[in-house]
């Protein structure tokens, strides 16, 4: 990679990363897309995008991803298959450091790195994560025709995913933690109508039975009437033995636990923001690791010439469509930014 100096780098290549690209190749910026671990991010993973608009059909995710990426480098984006290892942002230009061990030096910078599935911290999923366990039902749903599978969540991914699953297990069942979905009405209805999809509700997913050569052949759940019972179980396990028998449990207060046989499990609870490499630098975050931008409607964030757009960045709507939109004003923000930083530069060297 040259030692140039870039006007822009995009980090990420998700489709808020693409819009940004689109808006900043436009402007003739000439970005750098770095497109992660994942190129694509996270909509390569789904099936059918149904609420994009312009598309009434629908439109696969990888297509629209495929398409996204055409656009901007028919405008001249540059893409490269890296991701950033770490990043100086106190002083500009910014350098990243990058896994091909190269360093991109980049006047202003668009975080667009998405989000990637939580795990739920269940006893061995460590060991048997791709042996039957999975967070991507499109990527690993065709393995489980004829078995019977665990869908974990609540929200529109488990709903998706369980979905998408019946077309291939015998029996699909949707563990969540409380008895209320979070998933939207349209996508809670298709599941909850379903007839090979079941639910078991106020339960969680203690441990994941298998091993790696056997593959995933069953699970311990724990249930409580109230919802939430790994925290109850966790409370108690906190209690001294005189606290333990000073409590009476009184009927349906106990945690009740249950091994059942299947043969793939699956997460859909949640994501989380891909923010480790800005953990060292003055960007601020969330507390669950979310790139804050400022108030109002800009993505510009406390450190000039660093901007955030899509998951990264957005703790509540999280659409493809909303990624798209933050992504190009994102490459606007970055372009009005670029803008006055070059008149003061120019300025500030004019001879007084
Ligand atoms: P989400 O809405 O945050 O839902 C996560 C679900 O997982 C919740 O039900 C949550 O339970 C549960 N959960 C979280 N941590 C857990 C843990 N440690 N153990 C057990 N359960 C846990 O996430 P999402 O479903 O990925 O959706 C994210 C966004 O993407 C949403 O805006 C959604 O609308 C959108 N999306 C849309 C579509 C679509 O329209 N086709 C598809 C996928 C995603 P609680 O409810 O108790 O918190």
């Amino acid at each position: 990679m040259s030692a140039e100096t870039h006007e822009l780098v995009v980090v990420g290549s998700g489709v808020a990363g693409l819009s940004a690209a689109v808006y900043a190749a436009r402007a003739d910026l000439e970005p750098v897309v770095l497109e992660g671990p994942e190129p694509g991010g996270q909509l390569t993973l789904t099936t059918e995008v149904e609420n994009y608009l312009g598309f009434p059909e629908g439109i696969g995710g990888m297509e629209l991803i495929q398409r996204g990426k055409e656009q901007a480098e028919a405008f001249g984006a540059e893409f490269v298959h890296a991701t950033v290892e770490s990043a100086a942002l106190e002083d500009r230009p910014f350098a990243l450091e990058l896994s091909t061990g190269d360093t991109l030096r980049t006047r202003a910078l668009i975080v667009a790195t998405g989000a990637s599935a939580r795990w739920v911290g269940a006893e061995n999923e460590d060991e048997l994560m791709g042996y039957g366990l999975s967070t991507c039902a499109t990527c690993d749903g065709a393995f489980h025709r004829g078995d019977d599978v665990l869908v974990i969540g609540g929200g529109d991914s488990a709903m998706e995913e369980a979905l998408f699953l019946a077309k291939f297990a015998d029996s699909v069942t949707v563990v969540h933690r409380r008895d209320e979905l979070r998933a939207s009405e349209i996508m809670a209805r298709r599941a909850l109508e379903h007839e090979q999809i079941e639910f078991r509700w106020n339960a969680e997913l203690l441990e994941i039975h298998g091993s790696q050569d056997e593959g995933v052949t069953g699970a311990t759940l724990v249930s409580h009437p109230d919802g939430h019972p790994t925290e109850r179980l966790e409370e108690s396990a906190s209690r001294t033995d005189a606290e333990s028998r000073a409590v009476e449990p009184r009927d349906g207060e106990e945690v009740e636990r249950e091994e059942v046989d299947v043969g793939g499990i699956f997460y859909g609870v949640g994501h989380v923001p891909n923010t480790a490499f800005l953990e060292d630098t003055p960007v601020p975050l969330d507390e669950d690791g979310h790139l804050l931008t400022e108030d109002g409607m800009t993505t510009e964030t406390a450190v000039p010439g660093v901007f955030g757009a899509g998951d990264v960045m957005d703790p509540k709507y999280r659409q493809a469509v909303t990624a798209a939109g933050t992504g190009s004003m994102a490459a606007l923000d970055a372009e009005g930014w670029l803008d006055q930083e070059a008149a003061e530069r120019l300025e500030a060297s004019a001879p007084a």
